[in-house]
């Protein structure tokens, strides 16, 4: 790639680590996101940490700066959610993200970017900060769940997550932030992830949400699985919240009594929203959430960090893999 152009912005940034999500599979897959106007390839990367190289004095940030890119962008009408910074509430569809929808992503070696698009982090985060992105997703579901259940009195205990991946692992992170008594869902048995998850002092399960004996106040959803996702509609407690986050492949029939389900829900005065993206203001409690929290466990969910020229590894999974890493700099 050449040198990023200035029309990008006016800070250089020096691209630490790039986290690899299920989105980047997809997109190397070739099954998803879009290049550029005009060119034939998109650089990806949009789970990003880096350090600003140079900065304008006026600009807020100086060099050294520890700094994540935000991902989306408004769309060019804009909407009237994008025009009051709620870009990730586009009504439109138009709205563009780096390393995904018509822009290159943070996976070069240097980039440039607007100040109104970096966050800059604690300074005590040069290993985990690359986990601010996916924190960012799970900061907009707790913001936006808080919003839903005080459309009543509530005093919410438990909350569910399903899926201990990096999402439902710092979903999980952020209702022990909240003191809540929190519940996390996975069909795997050993490793890392029962292991993170008491090490939040929360419960893990193996087990069907049906089968824990729980009616948590809120529920997570992280896995995607369509059973799981059924499931959970029928399992939250009376006045529940439950926030959809997993992106569910198209295609996987399953049988559901649709009489039953809605009446449930609406019997027992359930909420059921999906959320995804984030806005700055998720960006910032997202810094805020990773700075209050254990930079060891934080450590511990990056499970393979890979040097840029093992690019090719870092995009197949692997069996023991929750959060992995492509370090940019040699
Ligand atoms: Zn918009």
């Amino acid at each position: 790639m050449p040198e990023p152009p200035v029309a990008d912005g006016p800070l250089l940034v020096e691209t630490l680590a790039i986290g690899i999500c299920g989105t980047d599979l997809e997109i190397a897959a070739g099954d998803y996101g879009e290049a550029p106007p005009g060119e034939d390839h998109l650089v990806i990367g949009h789970e990003s940490l880096g350090r600003v190289a140079e900065a304008p004095a006026d600009s807020g940030f100086a060099a050294g700066d520890l700094v994540v890119g935000i991902v989306r962008r408004p769309d060019p009408v804009p909407c009237a959610n994008c025009a009051v910074g709620e870009w990730d509430m586009c009504r439109n569809g138009r709205y563009t993200e780096r390393g995904i929808k018509g822009l290159h992503g943070y996976a070069s070696e240097r980039y440039r970017i607007s100040p109104d698009f970096a966050v800059a982090l604690d300074p005590a985060l040069s290993q985990v900060g690359v986990l601010l992105e996916p924190t960012t997703v799970v900061a907009k579901a707790w913001d936006h769940i808080e919003r839903i259940g005080h459309r009543v009195h509530w005093e919410p205990r438990t909350v569910a997550v399903t899926g201990a991946g990096p999402i439902g692992l710092l979903a999980a992170l952020l209702g022990v932030q909240r003191g809540l008594e929190v519940h996390v869902l996975d069909v795997v048995e050993h490793g890392v992830k029962p292991e993170l998850t008491r090490a939040l002092g929360a419960e893990y399960h193996t087990q069907p949400i049906g089968e824990i004996g729980l009616a948590p106040d809120v529920i997570v959803e992280c896995s995607g699985v369509p059973s799981v996702v059924m499931d959970v509609l029928y399992q939250s407690g009376h006045d529940g919240v439950v926030c959809l986050t997993g992106v569910s492949p198209r295609g996987r029939n399953v049988t559901v009594d649709a009489g039953a389900l809605g009446r449930e829900i609406v019997l027992e005065n359930d909420a059921i929203f999906g959320s995804v993206n984030a806005n700055r203001a998720h960006y910032e409690q997202a810094a805020q959430a990773l700075a209050d929290a254990d930079t060891g466990w934080l450590e511990r969910l990056i499970t393979r960090r890979v040097p840029l020229d093992g690019y090719a590894d870092a995009l197949q999974r692997h069996a023991e893999d929750v959060k992995v890493v492509l370090e940019m700099q040699a």
